[in-house]
Parts: C-alpha cells; sequence; structure tokens
C-alpha cells in the first residue's frame, strides 16, 4: 500500500532543503528601459547585473528596427522555418553574423541555449566522446548529455589534463567533439583557444566555442574571442547569443557552408521550433551593423573595465575569507568570491541598500558562491566609483 502523500509533496520538501541551504532564488523587477541604471522593486539602482555589455538593448535604433520589422511582417514567425518558411531578415542577420565572424555561412536559433543543445546534438552521439571543460555553461553540459555521447569534463582551462584524456580515450570513440565557453559566464576567465585547437588537431577532434559573453566584445571587430586570439578562419564551430552584446533574443552557429546545411537538416532544435521573431531578427541586424560601425562603444566599455579592476585592486584585498577576493578575469564579467552562500546573499542586500544591483551567485549554479559585477559601456566613471565605495563600506 502507498502512503497517503501526494506525489508532488516531495516538491515542497526540496524547496525547503533549497531554502535552508541558502539557495533559494525569487526573482526581481525591473521596470523601464534596460541600462546603466534602472529602477528595481520601485527604486532606481545602478545596473551591474546585465550582460547588455554595449548598452544595445535600449538603442533607438535598434528599437526602430523592431518596431519597422513588426509593422512590415507582424509579431510572430508562426511556424518553423522548413515548413512555414522565412523572411529574408532571417537570411540576412545570418549572412551579418558570418560576415562578422568571417565564416562561409550561419544559422539562428531561438535562443543561445537552444543554439548548443541542437548543434552539439547533432554533432555527436553514442558512439562519440565530448570533452567538456569543468566551468562550462549549463546549454553546453546540457547539449552532451542530450546527444548521448560518453561526456568527459577536464578541469577549468586545464590542457594537461586535456590532452592526458584525450591520450587515454580518443581511439576509442568514432568522433571526438571538445566544448568550451570562450569567456567564462561566471568566471570572466577566457579559454586557452589556440593551444585548445592545436590538441583538436592533433588528436582529430572536432571544436564547438561559445562566444556569448565575446561577441561584440572582444577583437578588433567585435566578432568575439576567436579574433582576439588571432584564430579566425581555423576550422572550429562557434556558438553565441544574440541577447547580451547585441542587445536582442535568439542564438547562433557558425561555420562552414557544409556544417550549416546540416544543421539545417539535422538538428531539431533548429528545426523543430518557430523561427525567430521578426524583431528580435531586425534588432539582431542592426546590433551588428553598430558593434562594426561604432568601435568606440567597445573601447568605452574596456576603459570601464579596467577601471573597475584599477579601483578595486588599489583597496586592501587580502581579506578573503571575512569580506572577498576579485576572481582573475580577461573580460567585463568580474567576480568577487566570498566564503559562503550567506555571505554573498548579505553583500549583495548590502549593495542593494546603496542603490547597487549586483547577482549574488551560489552553488550549484557555481561551486563557490561569489557577486557577479558586469561592467557596460554605457556606465559612467561616477557609477564605478560609487560601486567600489559601496562595496568597501561593508
Ligand atoms: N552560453 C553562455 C556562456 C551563456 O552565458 C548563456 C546565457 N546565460 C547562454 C549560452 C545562453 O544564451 P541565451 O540567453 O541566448 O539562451
Amino acid at each position: 500500500m502507498r502512503d497517503e502523500a501526494s506525489p508532488y509533496a516531495w516538491i515542497g520538501q526540496a524547496m525547503q532543503t533549497i531554502r535552508r541551504a541558502n539557495w533559494y532564488r525569487a526573482v526581481r523587477t525591473v521596470e523601464g528601459r534596460s541600462g546603466a541604471v534602472v529602477k528595481l522593486d520601485g527604486r532606481k539602482v545602478l545596473n551591474f547585473a546585465s550582460n547588455d555589455y554595449l548598452g544595445l538593448a535600449a538603442d533607438e535604433r535598434l528599437i526602430r528596427a523592431a518596431i519597422a520589422a513588426t509593422q512590415e511582417f507582424g509579431t510572430g514567425s508562426t511556424g518553423s522555418r522548413l515548413i512555414t518558411g522565412h523572411r529574408s531578415l532571417h537570411r540576412q542577420l545570418e549572412g551579418a553574423i558570418a560576415k562578422l565572424k568571417q565564416t562561409e555561412d550561419a544559422l539562428v536559433f531561438s535562443s543561445g541555449y537552444l543554439a548548443n543543445l541542437g548543434t552539439i546534438a547533432a554533432l555527436v552521439g553514442q558512439r562519440d566522446l565530448v570533452l567538456s571543460d569543468e566551468y562550462n555553461h549549463s546549454s553546453l553540459k546540457n547539449g552532451a548529455v542530450l546527444s548521448k555521447a560518453t561526456v568527459l569534463e577536464y578541469a577549468h582551462c586545464d590542457l594537461a589534463d586535456l590532452q592526458t584524456k584525450l591520450a587515454q580515450q580518443r581511439d576509442r570513440f568514432r568522433r571526438c567533439l571538445i566544448i568550451t565557453d570562450s569567456v567564462f559566464s561566471m568566471d570572466g576567465d577566457l579559454c586557452p583557444l589556440p593551444e585548445l585547437l592545436n590538441l583538436a588537431d592533433q588528436f582529430g577532434c572536432m571544436v564547438l566555442v561559445d562566444e556569448a559573453h565575446a561577441t561584440g566584445v572582444l577583437g578588433e571587430t567585435g566578432a568575439g574571442c576567436v579574433e582576439h586570439f588571432g584564430c579566425t578562419g581555423r576550422s572550429l564551430i562557434q556558438v553565441g547569443t544574440l541577447s547580451k552584446a547585441l542587445g536582442s533574443l535568439g542564438g547562433y552557429v557558425t561555420g562552414s557552408a557544409e556544417l550549416i546545411d546540416f544543421l539545417r537538416n539535422r538538428s531539431p532544435g533548429w528545426i523543430y521550433t518557430t523561427g525567430l521573431s521578426p524583431a528580435d531578427t531586425a534588432a539582431a541586424l542592426e546590433a551588428i551593423a553598430i558593434i562594426q560601425q561604432e568601435p568606440e562603444r567597445r573601447q568605452q566599455l574596456w576603459q570601464n573595465v579596467h577601471q573597475l579592476q584599477q579601483q578595486i585592486h588599489d583597496r586592501p584585498s587580502n581579506t578573503f575569507p571575512n569580506r572577498f577576493k576579485l576572481i582573475p578575469s580577461e573580460s567585463p564579467i568580474l567576480c568577487l568570491q566570498v566564503s559562503d552562500a550567506e555571505k554573498a546573499i548579505a553583500i549583495g542586500q548590502h549593495l542593494q541598500e546603496q542603490g547597487i544591483f549586483a547577482a549574488a551567485i551560489r552553488p550549484p549554479t557555481v561551486p563557490t558562491s561569489r557577486i557577479r559585477i558586469t561592467v557596460m559601456a554605457t556606465h559612467q566613471l561616477s557609477q564605478i566609483q560609487r560601486l567600489v565605495e559601496a562595496l568597501f563600506s561593508n
């Protein structure tokens, strides 16, 4: 006989466990347009929690492009592209991404998450091996699980560990895919891409690199980490999002024309889902033009990043675990590691009282609790100073 408890009772118990561990998370309401200052739960705050690195999400030109596309084509794409047909706008965007990345072709997905799931699951299967950096984004990890390939994690950015695993395992499998974030989303450091590509060549592996936080931010023309490291033109698969520096919504894959044609035929995450909305497509297209025409946005972003790093370094920093330690970063993502989840929440609350919005990130998202600060091109120097004052007045 089963007991009388509801089959859903476990959910309440799981929530109690989450609360006890200080892992409980709730969504906050932001009002008005996104930007360096937003209204959070009714109060104006400085925004250091957004991935809108170049401040394009509220740019008038993107807004106008989205409105014009909506007026011309309507709000929805009404079906999957293979069945319902697509707009010339979709192909224009794919052409613009391919041009930015200097690849033969590109394919846009409904989100960056789906682009990773859909691409990895199409590229490898049961007879194959995926080698995955242990700090990879959830979408890469879940793409690997979905593919049914054997998945091995290597230590974060540790090429010696990757090489050992390749030497031990590569020959037992048909295809091998190495997957990595280029900018790690919860630490801000970069993957050692040139060396990783060399290893891949040596062992006959494909490489998929997630440029979600790099596109528009890194590289001379904003093409991302691949450009930053001088790896443009090398054979690899790049995935990314339209939702961060590009201020819109959606994801993409870019690479050889053959790869893209294969994905159009074999990626369920693209085939069986509705095409990107006209508004999102047009906004992203406009953003790609702006990141190429206005390199000064990227320059301003990096100036702001260096300002903040300098100001944090200038303060006494050896107080961890009592206070925090700056995790090494080469991107606009700066994380302050703290001793535990309770401390992260307390600092997050203190910052909010000081009129600053920065995310407290805790396990299971990351192995150690931290305050994650994202810098934007549209932050003023005085706003960065206010953040530093607030961090050190704790
Ligand atoms: N990859 C990385 C590294 C990310 O940080 C994110 C977003 N958090 C994604 C993929 C998913 O992108 P999207 O938000 O477009 O689904």
